[in-house]
This record gives structure tokens, sequence and C-alpha cells, in this order.
């Protein structure tokens, strides 16, 4: 296909996903147009489609208030956090130890200093769940404060470019939360055993949402899974994270339409990587539970796209002759070069399940993982998307999948 008409379909794809659609956070009625949109084009260019559905949460957040000693301070709810209406003494912890030897039940807890210094991870996160995370819901639940407030900084590692970022964002975890700055942390410091009172406006709401699973091919004993997730962080277009893997997606099937090789192809639109409790991975491991030995390579796409710096492939546990092919792919198209291993992302999954895996990126974000201040912020939206480079992954993986 020409240069020009796959331009069109890239743009076409992202304004759909980030413009039209726009919220594509899991359990949302966005989400389930964005998975629907996403069948019906795969299936149109004749691969056999599969929805796997799921049950979430969807989240609304009415606001919340606090006040102490006749003092407002400013409080956000925590993402997926159950709502309260609580008036009880504000008592604060900076450090596990203190956690541990104060008594807190049934008071307002302000979480500030180094114990904040992190997002913890969901508690039924399966990947990666530092016992320090895990010690500290524990402690939590087991101590029952009315409700939590968390006064956090800046670590874009692990919350993108967000701040104050939610230091809990779990939809497992029922003791109400909201967060703040490390700036209004610091004057709630001052009101230490004064009176609180804590009203927050926060809604859990049962949904569905699906996983999109689409081959074509013959040998299921050979797959191929290539992966992007579908859904966007609450309130975000998501454009860089992750339409533009979508797109990738998107667009390779197209180039892929009259593919008729041995090796099954399997293309995955995963619902969940920016969401507490990653149920599209969930689902997805489950029903690949005793089949993972089938998948000779996954390729995932996270990330990539952006305006500046080149798209960059990292290999992981990749067999010697598929590497060797995946080095002339780099000589061929020069908008494309090895970066290096990096974790988070749903590649993570079948790593952890021996299989090879290529991640595909963007260098620049891979360079400025620690400082950079777009993923999951607003800024993320289409003006950073450079589609060229889209379509170059696309026509890369086109290329090498035909090998
Ligand atoms: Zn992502």
């Amino acid at each position: 296909m020409e240069k020009d008409k796959l331009y069109q379909k890239c743009v076409s794809y992202l304004e759909t996903l980030c413009k039209e659609i726009l919220e594509r956070s899991v359990g949302s009625e966005g989400n389930r147009r964005a998975t629907s949109f996403f069948e019906k084009e795969l299936s149109s260019l004749g691969w056999q489609t599969e929805m796997s559905e799921l049950d979430v949460l969807d989240w609304e957040d009415g606001g919340a208030t606090l006040q102490v000693a006749d003092k407002s301070f400013n409080v956000l709810v925590s993402p997926y956090s159950l709502g309260c209406s609580v008036q009880a003494p504000l008592i604060s912890v900076s450090c596990l130890e203190e956690l541990d030897r104060q008594e807190i039940t049934g008071n307002i807890l302000l979480l500030s200093g180094d114990i904040a210094k992190e997002q913890l991870m969901p508690k039924n996160f399966v990947f990666y769940n530092p016992e320090e995370h895990q010690n500290i819901i524990a402690l939590l639940e087991q101590k029952q404060p009315a409700a939590i407030i968390s006064a956090t900084g800046r670590n874009a590692a692990l919350a993108g470019g967000v701040y104050p970022f939610p230091m809990i964002e779990d939809g497992d975890f029922d003791i109400p939360s909201v967060y703040t700055t490390e700036a209004e942390g610091k004057n709630l410091l001052s009101c230490i055993g004064k009176s609180a009172i804590l009203e927050s406006r926060s809604t859990r709401i049962p949904a569905k949402a699906y996983n999109v699973i689409a081959r074509k091919g013959k040998d299921m004993a050979k797959r191929i899974v290539i992966t992007a997730h579908i859904d966007a962080k609450k309130g975000t277009p998501g454009a860089i994270d992750n339409a533009t893997g979508v797109a990738t997606l998107l667009l390779l099937a197209e180039l892929l339409k009259d593919y008729d090789g041995d090796r099954m192809l399997e293309i995955v639109a995963f619902n969940g990587e920016d969401y507490y409790a990653v149920p599209g991975q969930m689902d997805y491991i489950g029903k690949n539970q005793d089949h993972f030995e089938s998948i000779v390579l996954n390729i995932n796409i996270d990330g990539a796209g952006y305006k500046e710096g080149k798209t960059a492939l990292s290999f992981f546990n990749v067999p010697e002759a598929m590497k060797a092919m995946c080095n002339d792919m780099l000589v061929k198209y020069d908008g494309i070069t090895e970066g290096i291993q990096w974790p988070q992302g749903d590649h993570s999954i079948f790593i952890q399940h021996g299989c090879p895996a290529i991640a595909v990126s963007s260098q620049w974000f891979i360079d400025h993982i620690d400082s950079q201040e777009i993923t999951h912020t607003p800024k993320d939206n289409i003006a950073i998307v450079d589609c060229r480079k889209v379509i170059e992954i696309a026509e890369a993986l086109n290329w090498l999948l035909r090998k």
C-alpha cells in the first residue's frame, strides 16, 4: 500500500481513538467503543476475531474536601477509592516503623515523607510487588484508619508525569483515601492531633471490558503474538500511551491481510495495562496457562511514535537466528534502533512465561524515563506523535513476520 494511504489511515485511527472516543480507561463506555472498533477493523481485514469479556470497575470522581481546625486543604480523590464522610483526629506517619508502632485505628491518617515516596503496587498485582509495599498495605488493613491522606512528590518512573501522584490506586483496597501535594502535606503537619473532616464523593461502578484477539495463519503450535494495550489512563488522551500501539496493530493487520504463512499470527489488544487490576492481562494469562510454550515470540508495542528520536526495539531472550533477522531489519529501516531492556510493559508477561519478546517503544521515553512529564497527563496527545514513525514500525514488522 502506498505511503499516502497508510498515512491517512494512521491519522484517522489516532483521531478516532484520541479525539472521537477520547476516554478509554478500563470500564468506561469509550473503552468498549475502542475495543469494538478494533474488532470490526480486524474482522473486515479477514482476521478471525474473538472478544474476551472481563468484569471490571469503572470509577466516578465527585471530588473531595478536607477541613482541619476551620481551615480547608486541597485534596484529590485516589482513583478507584471508596468515598467517605468522616470526622476524626488527624495523625501522621512518615515511615513503616512508625506505621507499625502508632495507634491509628479510627483516625484520619496522613502519610508523608519516606513512606509516601512511591505509588503502592495494587494489593493483588502479581507481576511486580515489592515487599515494602505489601507490608504497608497489610499494616493499613490491619489497623484500619478511618481514611488516608497521602502527600506525594514527583516520581516519573513510577507515576509518569503526574504530580502529585496518588499513592494508592487500587479498587481492591477498601480504606477510603485521598492525596495531595508534598507542600500541602507540610501544611497539614502543623494540624496533627486536631479534628479533621473529610468528605470524599467517589463511586465504584461495576462494568464490562474486553480483550480483542485476532488470528491469521495455520499452526497454533507456533504462534507469534503481537500486542498493544488499548486502554488509557483515565482523563488522558493516551496518544503515545498507547493509541500509537493500537494504530500500529491496525496498520500491520492491513499489511498482513493476505498473510498465508504457517505460523499463527495473533494480534491482541490488551485491556488494562494502565489499570490497577490488569484484567485483560490476567485473563490472557489464565487462558494461555498451558499454551505459552507455543508462543515463539511476543512483540509488544507501547510508547511508540514520539516525534523526537528513533523507535527503539528492546530484545529479551530472542534466539540467535531470529535476532539476526531483526538486525537485518534494523539496517533496512533506519528510523529504528536497538534500545536497552525495560521491564514496565506487557512484554514482561511473556518473558516471565519463558517466551522471547521484543518491546517496541520510543528511544526518547526510555532515555527520559525518570524525568519525563508527559505519560498519564493531557500532554500525551496527538500533537506529539509522528505518524511516519508509526508507519515505519508497521512496515518493519510486516517485513519481519513474512520472513
Ligand atoms: Zn502504556
